[in-house]
């Protein structure tokens, strides 16, 4: 028995299957997680000393690699001064000017503690700018576990077989309608049947809780125009992939404009950090401004605000984007190569810093129902064998792998080598 083995037996006594997040308990891939020391740079290092180049990132927020000097300084320094006053600091305003400098679509920005506060407090401020109770998301998208958000949604709740969850009521349930992503049609019926009730879409721009699915052509922007037509909110949920597609998010890099989005993962550099924001006169009706209620103890937090504006400040060099993306493209289509060289079909998808594989003999994966057609049982085997030789990728086939700037060549290259031997037993 491994030491990671014998802590999760005594994980289980005290927290429920062990963990304090679903995805974290190995069940998309079988067998029982890794309890993680430390990390560094690429590296995350488990209970039993051994050392992985890591392709998760916390889920998102290591962009820069883990225990980045600059982030760490940042926080020891902002220690000394007190970790939580609950007033306002000049951090705070520091943090929204650079949000609104890197995303210009946000004119104001709430801070809050994650990224399903940023969702569901979007969804509220939707709801109570239009006056409307319906919202509308994408069969596979993950926006967070708030009540309207967990219907037939993705990520940890898919990989368990739930695509909605016991405790949401119905009554709750019945205002959240569900299209098909990249089917611009699918959202056009749904408008038609109700077109004064939806107060608005919200949409992974790149989905990354079923997989990679960039969206196609033309996809956001017809959402947008949908919108425009009805008179709801486009929210684009950019909480993975907002400093991570690009400077300003997916929205930047497909050049669409959305009224709120919300941020999360990337923009606290490792702490409990979210965000949402947009249009000022939406913004303007929250309080203590408006009418709607939203609130946080610790929204702001002076630390998690130094980590994050320093990874912030630190994404803002030249050149970071390019390089993040040449690396995400070199080993996602390295593990293509790897596959097809060893006659296993697959398919990938990859944009900015996040990319998918896909064991399916289709040429492209575009969307859900293409996602559930995968072999997730050859993804299973194919996790624990890399794991073996020291490569943790997304312990399940419906999650999105992720580069940081510190995977270097050495990194990349013994990746694709454990890729290569691996899939070369696969074949036999
Ligand atoms: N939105 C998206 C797109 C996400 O990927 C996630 C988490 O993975 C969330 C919202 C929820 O964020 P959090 O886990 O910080 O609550």
């Amino acid at each position: 028995m491994t030491r990671s083995d014998e802590l999760f037996e005594q994980a289980k006594k005290t927290i429920p299957g062990g963990v304090n997040s679903p995805v974290r308990a190995f069940s998309g891939v079988g067998g029982s997680p890794r309890f993680i020391e430390k990390a560094d740079g690429a590296y995350i290092f488990d209970a039993d000393g051994k050392k992985y180049i890591d392709y998760v990132g916390s889920w998102g927020p290591m962009i820069l690699g883990h225990n980045h000097p600059k982030i760490r300084e940042a926080v020891l320094k902002a220690v000394e001064n007190g970790l939580s006053f609950g007033a306002p600091t000049e951090l705070e305003v520091t943090m929204a000017e650079k949000v609104i400098e890197m995303v210009p679509s946000m004119e104001q920005v709430r801070m809050v503690s994650s990224g399903t506060e940023a969702t569901m407090s979007a969804i509220r401020l939707a709801r109570g700018f239009t006056n409307r109770d319906k919202i509308l998301k994408f069969e596979g998208c993950y926006h967070g576990h708030a009540d309207c958000l967990l219907v037939k949604a993705g990520s940890g709740a898919l990989t368990l077989g739930q695509p909605s969850s016991p405790g949401i009521p119905e009554d709750f349930a019945k205002h959240t309608l569900t299209a098909t992503y990249n089917d611009l049609d699918s959202v056009k019926a749904i408008f038609e049947q109700y077109p004064e009730e939806i107060s608005c879409i919200i949409i992974e721009p790149v989905a990354g809780n079923m997989n990679c699915i960039p969206p196609i052509d033309g996809f956001l922007q017809g959402l947008r125009a949908i919108c425009d037509q009805y008179g709801a909110l486009m929210i684009i949920d950019e909480v993975m992939t907002g400093f991570r597609v690009s400077k300003s998010g997916a929205q930047g890099h497909y050049g669409v404009t959305p009224d709120l989005t919300t941020l999360g993962k990337v923009i606290g550099g490792g702490m409990p950090v979210g965000a949402f924001g947009g249009r000022k006169d939406v913004m303007q009706f929250i309080a203590p401004t408006g009418p709607v209620y939203q609130a946080g103890t610790l929204s702001g937090n002076p630390i998690a605000m130094s980590a994050g504006l320093a990874q912030m400040e630190a994404l803002c060099e030249e050149g970071v984007y390019e390089q993040l993306a040449a690396k995400t493209q070199y080993i996602a289509e390295g593990f293509k190569a790897a596959a097809n060289k060893h006659g296993i079909p697959m398919a990938i998808n990859y944009v900015g810093g996040m990319f998918g594989f896909f064991f399916t003999s289709e040429e492209t994966v575009t969307n859900f129902a293409q996602v559930t057609k995968c072999d997730t049982a050859l993804f299973a085997e194919f996790y624990h064998m890399m794991l073996d030789e020291g490569v943790y990728l997304a312990p399940s086939a419906y999650e999105a792998g992720f580069l940081s700037l510190a995977h270097g060549e050495a990194e990349l290259e013994a990746t694709l080598a454990a890729a290569d031997r691996v899939f070369a037993k696969l074949a036999k």
